[in-house]
C-alpha cells in the first residue's frame, strides 16, 4: 500500500511530491499527460527559449523562491532586464511605465508624469496607488482570506468606486487582462489589488526560462508516473480509501491513506463523486480564463527595449497586449532577435480554441500590426499552444467559497486539495499549497 498518492503532476503536485521525497516519505505522483509541470511548461527551438504557460515570478513569491533554494537552482533566478518597461497604448501612442523596484524608488511620483492619462486621470491613478499601499498588509497570495473584505466586489467595481473610468480602461483593465486573461469584472478586487501589489517591484524568470523550475522539480520527484489518468478518488466513511486509474479498458486501484488532489478545481469535482454536492458545486463553479498562446520568433526586435505593450479592450484586439521574451533576459533569444508572445483572452480565446493554426497566426499578426505596423508577416517560426483552462480567475466570492470548502474538508481524513485556486491564483499559490499539504501529512 502507498501512503500518499498525489493526483496531478503540475506545479502544486510536484511541490508536494518534492516535499515528501525530501522527508523520505512513501508517495506516488500520477500525471495524466506525457510531461509534468502542468501550466509551467517550457521548451527551446532554434536558439529561442519558449515559456508556453506561466511567464514570470513576481518579487514576493516567497514559497517559490524557497523551493528554488531547496532545489539548488536559486542562482538561476534573474530579474527582467532593467528597467522592465510596459508600454500602455492610447489613441495610437505608446506610453511606458516601469515595473522595477529600483526605477520606482528613483521616480516615486512617476505616475503623475504618465502621459497616457489626462491631468485628472494622473491624480486619480496616483490616489489609487496610494490606496493600494494602505491595503498592502491584506494582500497575500498565500493567504487570500486576509483580503476577504475585498472578495465580494469585482476589481472593476472597486476601481470605478475609487478612481475614474479613464484609469480603469487605459491602465487597470489592460493590466488585469494581461495577467489573468479575463476582464476586470471577472476577478475580485482582492485578486486585482494583490496582483498589482506583487508586480510593482518587478518580475523574475530563470536564465533557462520558467520551465526550468518544473523540470528541476520533476527531476527531483523520482516516484512520478506520467500518462496515468486518475478517474476517481475513492472515499469511504469520510476517509480516503485509494484512487482508481483508467488506462483504456484496463482499470487499476491504488490503495492509500492520503490523497493530495492537485488538479484544477473542475477536474477535482469530477474525481470526487463521494463528496456532498455542497462541496463539489463549489469546485465546479470555480472559473478559469482560456488562452490560445501564440509565439512568433522574429529576426529583429519590434518592441525596442519594452518588455511588453498593453492595449485597452476598446481597441478590439484579441490579445490584451504583446510581450517580447528577448527583453526578459538576453538568454531567451539569439542576439538582436525577438520572440513576441500574444495571449488571446476572454471570448476571443474561447472562439479561437477550435480555429486552425494558420487562421490563428493570421488573426494575431493582423492585431500586432495594428499596434506595430512594420511587424513582419514572415516570422522565423510560429508556435501555438492552447490552454482551455489558463488562469483561475478568483471571481468575486471565490475566497469565501474556498473558505467554506476548506472547513468541509476538515471532516475527511486523508483528503487534501491543493492548487492555485486555494490562494491568489499563481505559481506561488500552487507551490505554497502543495508544500503545505505535504507538510500536514508529514506532521
Ligand atoms: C498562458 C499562461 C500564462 C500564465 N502566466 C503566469 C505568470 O506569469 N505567473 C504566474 O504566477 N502564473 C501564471 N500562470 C498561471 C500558473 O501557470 C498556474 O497558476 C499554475 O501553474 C497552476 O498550477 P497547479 O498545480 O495549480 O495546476 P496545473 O499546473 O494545471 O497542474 C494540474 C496537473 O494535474 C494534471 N491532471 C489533471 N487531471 C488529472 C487526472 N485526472 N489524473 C492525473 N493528472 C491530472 C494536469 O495534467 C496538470 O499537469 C499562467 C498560466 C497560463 C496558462
Amino acid at each position: 500500500m502507498t501512503t500518499t498518492v498525489v493526483v496531478g503532476g503540475g506545479t502544486s503536485g510536484l511541490a508536494a511530491g518534492f516535499t515528501l521525497e525530501r522527508a523520505g516519505a512513501d508517495y506516488l505522483v500520477l500525471e495524466k499527460r506525457d510531461f509534468a509541470g502542468g501550466r509551467i511548461y517550457g521548451t527551446t527551438r532554434d536558439g529561442f527559449t519558449l515559456d508556453l504557460g506561466a511567464q514570470f515570478f513576481m518579487s514576493r513569491y516567497h514559497a517559490t523562491f524557497e523551493i528554488m533554494r531547496k532545489l539548488g537552482i536559486y542562482d538561476e533566478l534573474t530579474k527582467f532586464t532593467e528597467p522592465a518597461g510596459v508600454g500602455f497604448v492610447r489613441d495610437n501612442g505608446i506610453y511606458p511605465a516601469y515595473l522595477s523596484h529600483s526605477y520606482n524608488m528613483r521616480h516615486p511620483l512617476g505616475v503623475l508624469k504618465f502621459s497616457a492619462l489626462s491631468g485628472k486621470g494622473k491624480v486619480e491613478a496616483a490616489r489609487s496607488v496610494a490606496k493600494l499601499f494602505s491595503q498592502a498588509k491584506k494582500l497575500d497570495f498565500d493567504d487570500p482570506e486576509k483580503a476577504i473584505d475585498l472578495d465580494s466586489l469585482s476589481f472593476a467595481e472597486y476601481m470605478n468606486k475609487h478612481s475614474l473610468d479613464e484609469v480603469l480602461e487605459y491602465i487597470f483593465q489592460p493590466f488585469a487582462s494581461f495577467l489573468t486573461l479575463g476582464g476586470p469584472e471577472e476577478i475580485s478586487a482582492a485578486y486585482g489589488l494583490a496582483l498589482l501589489w506583487y508586480i510593482l517591484p518587478g518580475m523574475f524568470t530563470t536564465k533557462k526560462g520558467i520551465g526550468y523550475l518544473a523540470d528541476s522539480l520533476a527531476g527531483n520527484v523520482p516516484n512520478l508516473r506520467l500518462n496515468t489518468c486518475v478517474s476517481r478518488i475513492v472515499l469511504e466513511d469520510k476517509r480516503v480509501k485509494g484512487v482508481e486509474i483508467e488506462n483504456g479498458k484496463k482499470k487499476e486501484f491504488i490503495e492509500c491513506d492520503n490523497v493530495i488532489c492537485s488538479t484544477p478545481a473542475g477536474q477535482a469535482a469530477v474525481l470526487l463523486p463521494d463528496l456532498p454536492a455542497s462541496m463539489t458545486d463549489v469546485l465546479a463553479g470555480i472559473r478559469y480564463s482560456a488562452c490560445v498562446h501564440v509565439m512568433l520568433a522574429t529576426k529583429r526586435k519590434y518592441l525596442g527595449k519594452l518588455v511588453a505593450i498593453a492595449a485597452p479592450r476598446r481597441d478590439g484586439l484579441c490579445s490584451p497586449g504583446f510581450l517580447d521574451s528577448a527583453n526578459k533576459h538576453p538568454s531567451y533569444a539569439p542576439p538582436g532577435a525577438g520572440i513576441i508572445h500574444a495571449f488571446t483572452y476572454s471570448d476571443y480565446a474561447r472562439e479561437m480554441l477550435d480555429m486552425d493554426d494558420a487562421e490563428v497566426q493570421a488573426r494575431v499578426t493582423r492585431d500586432i500590426q495594428r499596434v506595430i505596423p512594420e511587424f513582419t508577416d514572415e516570422p522565423l517560426f510560429c508556435e501555438i499552444f492552447r490552454w482551455p483552462q489558463a488562469v483561475c480567475l478568483s471571481s468575486p466570492g471565490q475566497i469565501a467559497d474556498v473558505r467554506r470548502l476548506k472547513a468541509g474538508l476538515r471532516e475527511y481524513r486523508g483528503l487534501h486539495l491543493v492548487g492555485e485556486y486555494f490562494g491568489m491564483p499563481s505559481v506561488e499559490a500552487a507551490i505554497h499549497t502543495g508544500v503545505q499539504a505535504a507538510e500536514r501529512i508529514l506532521e
